[in-house]
């Protein structure tokens, strides 16, 4: 089925108010499987909108008109759809008879003869009631084409979509069922690339990647009869995804680190934590503080995050963390060295199971000769204390300190898996 969304409001296309009712319609509209190839919107104008819909009824099977049900002159979608369908308006008894509870319980409100156009229906058209507002919605199909016409508020559209629309639509189709892969440790075009062959052959299901800053996603869709015929073509096409590696032979396994749109790397160390009990604390140094107040985010942190430290300067790297001042100068305040120590010192001053130590040049300008971007992460447990050293170019401070932040969590991460 070909769906055509059609937003009437002059509102709209002043940018007064932004279109969420088409975000809305096309979300609910994939979850049933039907695919919307054309949104369009128009302004509160009788004859663009009656071209409008001629073109979207050469086209499409299912036409949405959502918005102009009000009582005043400018609310003319439904009238125009009549006249375009050259059918009669009528009175629908219920919506006529919730405007009359309406006026009887709002005596502050007189009714007049606009408001009839509220309770108004395109005959022979399936009345689609709207229990937060007044405005009658409709479905009808004429030759072959369905025409569904809803309020403009979201707060009535979204009730009647749910409540009366969805019902009358599904069941004529297979719904879309979706799975999100979400990846850290490989960029959208290497992943696209060591993809090529499943995504180049993808008819169903799909892949869509999508990336955002340091990590990337991909969205596997499948249309099925229901979830258990959906969950059998997306495993096959997960498991498919994950024998592949990347271009230097890491197994995308390893780099995939939870599902769901939700989700966050760092959402899944916190979870790691509670699973396996483990306690965390931080020395921040150019991340000032991020990766323990990502942390601190989430409901319940303090079962996993006692405290930490902030120690921008090499002097309170020294005070605070107990590093001699002399070692700090030696090695360098970003070094292998000093991310270790960061880690190992917080984790013995806090008593806590896993300590990091953030330390590196969030930029623009260089550090000790090293160039913006050079980060050094340590990680320190009772049995290991390592650092891994990267280089992120090219990008914003905000984006250097935020992936490295990233890179924090993954290998708290990678230590969990390994317990
Ligand atoms: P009313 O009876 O309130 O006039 P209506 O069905 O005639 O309802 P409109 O007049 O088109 O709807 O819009 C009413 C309000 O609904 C707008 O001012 C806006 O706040 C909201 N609205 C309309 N269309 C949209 C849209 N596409 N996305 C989000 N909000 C919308």
């Amino acid at each position: 089925m070909k769906a055509e969304l059609i937003t009437v409001g002059t509102e709209i296309l002043t940018g007064q108010i932004t279109n969420t009712n088409a975000q809305f319609l096309s979300e609910e509209f994939a979850k049933l499987g039907i695919d919307v190839f054309f949104q369009t919107t128009v302004g509160d104008n009788e004859e663009r909108l009656l071209s409008v819909i001629d073109l979207a009824s050469q086209r499409s099977d299912l036409i949405v008109l959502c918005g102009g049900l009000g009582p005043t002159e400018d609310d003319l979608t439904k009238q125009t759809l009549a006249k375009y369908l050259k059918r009669d308006l009528v009175i629908n008894e219920e919506a006529n008879q919730r405007l009359n509870d309406y006026f009887a319980t709002h005596p502050q409100f007189v009714r007049t003869a606009n408001n009839d156009r509220q309770a108004q229906l395109i005959e022979g058209a399936t009345p689609l009631q709207n229990i937060t507002g007044l405005a009658v919605g409709g479905l009808v199909t004429v030759d072959g084409v369905t025409y569904v016409v809803l309020p403009g508020p979201p707060s009535e559209l979204k009730p009647m979509v749910l409540n009366e629309l969805v019902p009358l639509l599904s069941g004529h189709n297979e719904r879309l069922y979706s799975r999100v892969l979400r990846f850290f440790g490989i960029g959208e075009s290497q992943l696209v690339t060591v993809l090529s062959d499943l995504i180049d052959n993808q008819t169903d299901p799909t892949i869509a990647p999508y990336a955002k800053t340091g990590e990337v996603t991909l969205r596997l869709s499948t249309k099925a009869a229901d979830e258990a015929a959906a969950k059998v073509k997306l495993d096959q096409l997960e498991q498919a995804i994950l024998a592949k590696s990347t271009l230097d032979n890491v197994p995308l396994s390893e780099l995939l680190y939870g599902y769901g749109d939700d989700n966050s790397l760092a959402r899944v160390v916190f979870q790691l934590l509670k699973e396996h009990h483990k306690t965390i604390t931080a020395a921040e140094s150019l991340t000032a503080g991020l990766f323990q107040s990502t942390i601190a985010d989430f409901s319940g942190a303090s079962s996993v995050f006692n405290g930490g430290f902030v120690t921008y300067s090499m002097e309170e790297k020294s005070k605070l963390l107990h590093i001699p001042l002399e070692d700090l100068q030696e090695h360098g305040v970003v070094s292998h060295f000093t991310a270790e120590k960061m880690a190992e010192q917080s984790r013995l001053l806090t008593g806590a199971d896993i300590g990091i130590g953030l330390t590196g040049v969030a930029g623009p300008d260089s550090l000790e000769g090293h160039p913006a971007g050079t980060i050094f992460i340590g990680i320190s447990t009772k049995d290991d204390c390592r650092s891994i050293h990267l280089h992120i170019g090219g990008k914003s401070r905000s984006d250097v300190r935020h992936i490295a932040t990233l890179y924090a969590f993954n290998l708290v991460r990678q230590a969990l898996l390994d317990i």
